[in-house]
């Protein structure tokens, strides 16, 4: 038996996307109605519904959620082949973010070194 949810997500279009899952025995697949989605390549409107924290902020960009929806399909993704990966990519992700910032503070630093 195949499980589904969806969610919809405000994105930068007026309309929400919507975010589809299928899981069968380990294997889950993602469908977004977004453009870059529609053709099956990385979208962040999957990547939020899988990957983010339970927080209230995380919900802001969600239309009428369902959150026992949510934690199942969490459940669901912890059993599944996607896990591995997603988490490879968070952690790529968190250590891009950190370099972006050190790179904005070195940059300072040097900017106030030529000016002083
Ligand atoms: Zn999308």
């Amino acid at each position: 038996m195949i499980q589904t949810f969806k969610f919809l997500i405000q994105g930068s279009a007026q309309e929400p996307y919507e975010v589809s899952f299928g899981y069968k025995e380990g294997n889950l697949t993602a469908t977004c109605s977004c453009p870059a989605g529609s053709f099956g390549t990385f979208c962040k409107h999957r990547m939020k519904v899988m990957a983010e924290p339970l927080s209230s902020k995380f919900f802001q960009d969600f239309k009428n959620v369902e959150i026992e929806n949510l934690s199942e399909l969490r459940k669901l993704l912890e059993a599944s082949d996607v896990w591995e990966p997603i988490n490879a990519f968070l952690k790529a992700d968190k250590a891009l973010e950190q370099a972006k910032a050190d790179r904005k503070k070195a940059q300072k630093a040097f900017e106030k070194s030529l000016n002083n």
